[in-house]
């Protein structure tokens, strides 16, 4: 392998770390707001958009790395924007991902909507059976 494309896959290993921790600041970001009320199927589109635009990143990235081996220039500033705003849509991805999970586990008043604790058998605000 050329020293160039080495050096590039070391920087891209040195952001893993980085990745992880933004998709850890979503989540928590995510949760604060888990009274919001989103329909499922509208954050399951949200998730497809992103992917959509996660993979048209994944596939210019590649790109860039392979054009080092054939000498193309390759600015080191466009692929760190590339990943660097391919982490954020992944960490939103994630953040997604829990927001819909916490909705699908929560236990809401098929009545009035209300959010209320998984071990109740009725609504505190209608009385309507969970
Ligand atoms: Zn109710």
């Amino acid at each position: 392998m050329e020293q160039k494309v080495k050096d590039i896959l070391e920087k891209v290993k040195v952001t893993a770390s980085m990745a992880a921790e933004a998709a850890g600041k979503a989540a928590e970001a995510a949760g604060k707001k888990a009274g919001e009320v989103v329909e499922i199927t509208k954050l399951n589109l949200q998730i497809f958009d992103l992917n959509t635009e996660i993979e048209v990143l994944y596939k210019e990235i590649g790109k860039m790395v392979y054009n080092t081996h054939t000498g193309e220039d390759v600015s080191a500033e466009e692929l760190d924007a590339k990943i660097s705003s391919l982490d954020e849509k992944r960490a939103q991805v994630s953040a997604i991902k829990e927001k819909i999970a916490e909705r699908k586990t929560s236990n809401k008043c098929p009545n009035c909507g209300k959010d209320c604790d998984k071990d109740d058998s009725f609504c505190r605000v209608c009385g309507a059976q969970l």
